[in-house]
């Protein structure tokens, strides 16, 4: 398809909780191979926002993405069209193994049963989202034994089987530590490259070595954006975000 069909393009986005407008007119437009991070206070909108992209939340104006509109859609048609997104919490299933949760991601169709059994050829796209994610010596551990960063990369890896390409990841370095970050990092480079991601993230060190762009959202709106710099340098981040 035409690149630009690989472009989340979000137009006046609005989002209200009984009448309280948690997301106020945000226009976002995010291309393939671009990390986008998307960073604010709390409360400042940005799991709001990410909500409304995959159908969590009702809202209005305009999320395009794949030469469709978003907007409007139930979540499960949503995610057909290679959206998807990770929550702060990661969600594996802990007692299965990290090759059997990439192999019910992959959504193979093979029965239950069959996937449980241990011998038995694994499925091309399940063996390189293992290589993806660096957990190719872990793959017959159980989920709920691997370390929280290992966990994070395996729900990345969920989504990297499911061919995802539009991947939204919610503050995926939380509680990380700084070996694991900065894995972290190699890995979003690695899966940006061919799709389009959106990272929620707090944390400022992170993102100054890993964002290629960042959008600043402040109380629902666009405070600021451009590159980690522009962002740093502007005063209207400085005075409601830096400083905290
Ligand atoms: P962030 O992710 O930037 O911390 P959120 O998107 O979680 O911010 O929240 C934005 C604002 O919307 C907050 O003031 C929050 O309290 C409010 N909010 C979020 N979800 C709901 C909800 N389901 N009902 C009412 N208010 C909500």
């Amino acid at each position: 398809p035409p690149e630009d069909l690989r472009d989340l393009r979000v137009t006046g986005l609005r989002v209200a909780f009984d009448g309280f407008t948690a997301v106020d007119g945000v226009d976002l437009h995010v291309r393939p191979g671009d990390l986008r991070f998307l960073i604010g206070p709390n409360g400042a909108g940005k799991t709001t926002l990410v909500d409304a992209v995959t159908g969590l939340v009702p809202a209005s104006g305009s999320v395009r993405f794949g030469g469709h509109e978003l907007l409007g859609r139930p979540v499960h048609r949503i995610a057909r069209l290679g959206i998807g997104r990770t929550f702060q919490t990661a969600t594996v299933f802990e007692n299965l193994t990290v090759l059997q949760n990439l192999d019910i991601a992959a959504g193979s169709g093979r029965p239950l049963r069959s996937l449980l059994r241990r011998r038995r050829r694994v499925p091309e796209a399940v063996e390189e989202a293992l290589h993806t994610i660096g957990l190719e010596s872990l793959r017959d551990r159980r989920a709920g034994t691997l370390a929280h960063g290992r966990k994070q990369w395996l729900e990345i890896g969920m989504l990297l089987v499911q061919d995802v390409r539009l991947m939204l990841l919610d503050e995926p370095v939380a509680g990380m530590s700084h070996e694991e970050r900065e894995a972290t990092g190699g890995l979003l480079h690695r899966v940006c490259a061919d799709r389009t991601v959106v990272v929620i993230e707090h944390d400022m060190d992170f993102l100054r070595s890993y964002a290629s762009s960042v959008t600043v959202l402040h109380a629902g709106r666009v405070l600021s954006e451009g590159t980690v710099a522009e962002v740093r340098a502007d005063p209207a981040v400085q005075a409601v975000y830096l400083g905290h």
